[in-house]
C-alpha cells in the first residue's frame, strides 16, 4: 500500500503537491475547471492541517521556454476564489527565483502558494537533477497528486522524490485503489469492455487484459478490425488495416488464455458519418458493401448485458459507438446505464468514455472514473508508472 497524506504529519511542514492542473482555456479563459476542482479535497485536507502549501503544475507544452500563453496565473486566479483564500502567486520566468524562495519559506500555515508552469522550464521534462533538485528545496514533503502525468519521469513527478519523501493525495489514492486494484486483484467475474476507434492505440492493453479478465468485450470502431481478421466484410467501416495480423493473434490468445471474448453480433451501419442520416441495424454477416458501422445494434447489447450483469468488477475503456451523434449513442449509453445500475466495481479508464458517462449523466454512479487518458491506459497495461513508483510504500 502507498502512503497517503493521510499518514504523515503535515502540520507546520512545507509541503509540495504536484497536481494536474493542465485545463482546458480559450482566450485567456479556463473552459473547464474539473483537473482543479478534483484536486481541491487533497489541498483543503493540507490547509486544514496547517500545512504551508506548495502547488506546481504544467500547463499545455511551452517546449522549456517561458511563453506567457501558457501561464499559471488563470488557475491560481480560479483556485483562489474556489479555496476562498488568496493562492500567492508569481509569473517567475525561472519557475523559481529568490521570491519565490522568500515566499515559500515565510509561508504561515494553511497558506497556499503555486509555482510557474514547471514546463517553462526544459529541465522539466528531461527529468534535470538540478530542477528536481531546485524544487525539492522549496518544502519538506513531496504530494504528488498527478495522475495524469504519472506515466512520464519529469522532475515535477518523479525525480523530485530522490530529495524528498513523497507520499500519494488523495486522487492519487484512488486511482491506484481502484485501477490498480482492479488489474492486480479484482473481485471476480472481471469484465472488461474495450471501445473507441483504433485497435493500434490499445493492443497492450488489451493484451495485457486478456491474461486477466474472465470476459473481453469489444465494441466501437476497433471491432471491425476484428471482424475483417474473422474473414467478414466490413462495408466502409472504420479498419486499422496495419493490425488485422494482430487483432487475429488476440483472438488466438484469448481462446488459448480460456477468456470469454464478445464482439458484436449486429451493428447500426449508415452509408454516411452523420447524424441526420438513414441507418439500417443488420447482423455482422450482412454489413451492405456502400455502409459503415457506427455502433452496436441491440442483440448486441444483450449479449453484453448478460455478461456484465455477472461481473463483480468492470473496467471500461473506449464507448461502443460513435456517441457523440445520438444517432450512434445508444450502445454507448446503455453500456454507461449497465455500469451505472451494477453493485460491480466500475471503472472508467478513458477520456472519450468518460465523457460518454458524463453526457448521460451517468458519471457520479461509477465506482471511479480515471483522470488520466495514457495513465491509466499504461496502468491496465500493468507497467509500472515513474510517478507512482516513487510514492513510499506503507
Ligand atoms: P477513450 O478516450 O475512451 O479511450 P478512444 O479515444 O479510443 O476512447 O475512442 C473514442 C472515439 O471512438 C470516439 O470519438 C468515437 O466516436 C469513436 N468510435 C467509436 N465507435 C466508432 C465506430 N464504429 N466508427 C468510428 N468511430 C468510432
Ligand atoms: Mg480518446
Amino acid at each position: 500500500m502507498k502512503k497517503t497524506i493521510r499518514d504523515i504529519d503535515v502540520k507546520g511542514k512545507k509541503v509540495i503537491v504536484r497536481c494536474d492542473f493542465n485545463v482546458p482555456q480559450k482566450d485567456g479563459a479556463i473552459t473547464d475547471d474539473n483537473r482543479i476542482t478534483a484536486a481541491l479535497p487533497t489541498i483543503t485536507y493540507l490547509i486544514e492541517q496547517g500545512a504551508k502549501v506548495i502547488l506546481m503544475s504544467h500547463l499545455g507544452r511551452p517546449k522549456g521556454e517561458p511563453k506567457m500563453e501558457f501561464t499559471l496565473q488563470p488557475v491560481a486566479d480560479r483556485l483562489s476564489q474556489l479555496l476562498g483564500k488568496e493562492v500567492k502567486f508569481k509569473s517567475c520566468p525561472e519557475v523559481i527565483c529568490d521570491t519565490i524562495k522568500e515566499t515559500a519559506d515565510s509561508l504561515q500555515e494553511g497558506e497556499v502558494m503555486l509555482l510557474e508552469n514547471v514546463r517553462f522550464r526544459k529541465e522539466e521534462t528531461e527529468n534535470g537533477a538540478e530542477f528536481a533538485k531546485e524544487l525539492a528545496s522549496l518544502g519538506e514533503i513531496f504530494v504528488q497528486e498527478a495522475f495524469g502525468t504519472a506515466h512520464r519521469a519529469h522532475a515535477s513527478t518523479a525525480g523530485i522524490a530522490d530529495y524528498l519523501p513523497a507520499v500519494s493525495g488523495f486522487l492519487i489514492e484512488k486511482e491506484v485503489k481502484f485501477l490498480g486494484g482492479a488489474v492486480e486483484n479484482p473481485k471476480r467475474p472481471f469484465v472488461a469492455i474495450m471501445g473507441g476507434a483504433k485497435v493500434g492505440d490499445k493492443i497492450p492493453v488489451i493484451e495485457s487484459l486478456l491474461k486477466k479478465v474472465d470476459t473481453l468485450i469489444i465494441g466501437g470502431g476497433m471491432s471491425y478490425t476484428f471482424f475483417k481478421a474473422m474473414g467478414l466484410e466490413i462495408g466502409t467501416s472504420i479498419l486499422d488495416e496495419e493490425n488485422i495480423d494482430l487483432a487475429k493473434a488476440l483472438l488466438e490468445k484469448a481462446e488459448t488464455a480460456g477468456v470469454k471474448l464478445l464482439l458484436p453480433v449486429d451493428v447500426v451501419c449508415a452509408k454516411e458519418f452523420a447524424n441526420e442520416t438513414e441507418t439500417v441495424v443488420v447482423d455482422r454477416e450482412q454489413i451492405p458493401a456502400d455502409m459503415m458501422g457506427l455502433d452496436i445494434g441491440p442483440k448486441t447489447i444483450d449479449l453484453y448485458k448478460k455478461a456484465l450483469i455477472e461481473a463483480k468488477t468492470i473496467v471500461w475503456n473506449g464507448p461502443a459507438g460513435v456517441f457523440e451523434m445520438p444517432s450512434f449513442a445508444r450502445g454507448t449509453r446503455a453500456i454507461a446505464e449497465i455500469l451505472a445500475e451494477s453493485d460491480a466495481v466500475t471503472v472508467i479508464g478513458g477520456g472519450d468514455s468518460a465523457a460518454a458517462a458524463e453526457q448521460f449523466g451517468l458519471a457520479d454512479k461509477m465506482t471511479h472514473i480515471s483522470t488520466g487518458g495514457g495513465a491509466s491506459l499504461e496502468f491496465l497495461e500493468g507497467k509500472v508508472l515513474p510517478g507512482i513508483a516513487i510514492i513510499e510504500e506503507k
